[in-house]
């Protein structure tokens, strides 16, 4: 599992406003960090450097030390797992959603290749939490889904791939906190050893992140466990 590193990373989309300004962390390998902090701070930038969708004006971007301007896209994407807040579907199957991540992809998505491939991944509990149901139809844009089951299907598809770094977008934001802390202890029993980002707003989606970086216009502020944090308010 990699390590990610965040070196001094300063960023703006236009020349004249500066978003990030000399930003440094770092994800442990295996561990779960956490980036939390008010809306507008540039939590979501972050991710989008991390798959250079932008380069950083200054500083650099590391994957287990090298500068990812020198991977290759491919391997880049192979690499990273991102999970949006509003994961889009497609208008077919939950099997059909699911098995499109699959590295061996869009072939057979039977419930048994579904969860053959859960198994061979090592996620086959966050599979089983889903709804057993994998020839139901997810609508347009998953619409005939509620809110924490599309999101299951959308988590799913990316574990499926089995990525060494997960980046989670606020990605159980939207869900009520009851499905939130279900689908976070289950992603947490089956992925410990992955490298995880999660970026949130609300501190109940991260309290057991193993470090926690608190943003505040374009930089970090503080960082510390969960209990460091309450220790020093
Ligand atoms: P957060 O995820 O913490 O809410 P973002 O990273 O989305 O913050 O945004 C940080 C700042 O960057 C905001 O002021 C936002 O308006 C600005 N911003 C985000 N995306 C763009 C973009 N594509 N073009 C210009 N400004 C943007
Ligand atoms: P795939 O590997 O399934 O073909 P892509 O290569 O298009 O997917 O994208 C890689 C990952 O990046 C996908 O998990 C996708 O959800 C995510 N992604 C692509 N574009 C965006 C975006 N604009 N914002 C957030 N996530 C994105």
């Amino acid at each position: 599992r990699p390590t990610v590193t965040f070196d001094n990373v300063s960023f703006g989309y236009d020349k004249d406003r500066q978003i990030l300004h000399g930003l440094s962390f770092e994800a442990p390998a295996g561990a779960h960090i956490a980036l939390v902090g008010p809306s507008g701070a540039g939590k979501s930038t972050i991710g989008r450097l991390l798959f250079r969708f932008y380069d950083p004006w200054e500083g650099r971007i590391l994957i287990d030390g090298q500068d990812i301007r020198e991977v290759t896209q491919e391997s880049l994407r192979r690499a990273i797992g991102i999970v949006p807040q509003d994961s889009v579907l497609f208008n077919d199957t939950i099997g059909y959603n699911i098995e499109y991540g699959a590295p061996w992809g869009q072939g057979d998505p039977t419930p048994e290749a579904v969860r053959q491939a859960a198994a061979d991944a090592a996620i086959l509990p966050f599979i089983e939490s889903l709804p057993n149901k994998f020839d139901t139809e997810v609508g347009e844009r998953g619409l005939k889904l509620s809110g924490g089951e599309k999101q299951r299907v959308a988590i799913a598809r990316t574990l499926l791939k089995d990525p060494p770094i997960l980046l989670l977008d606020e990605a159980t934001s939207a869900l009520d906190s009851r499905t939130e802390q279900d689908i976070l202890a289950t992603l947490r029993n089956i992925s410990c050893n992955r490298t995880t980002i999660a970026i949130a707003h609300r501190l109940s989606t991260i309290a057991d992140a193993d470090l926690i970086n608190v943003m505040e216009a374009g930089r970090i502020v503080e960082q510390g466990s969960h209990n460091d944090l309450l220790r020093r308010d």
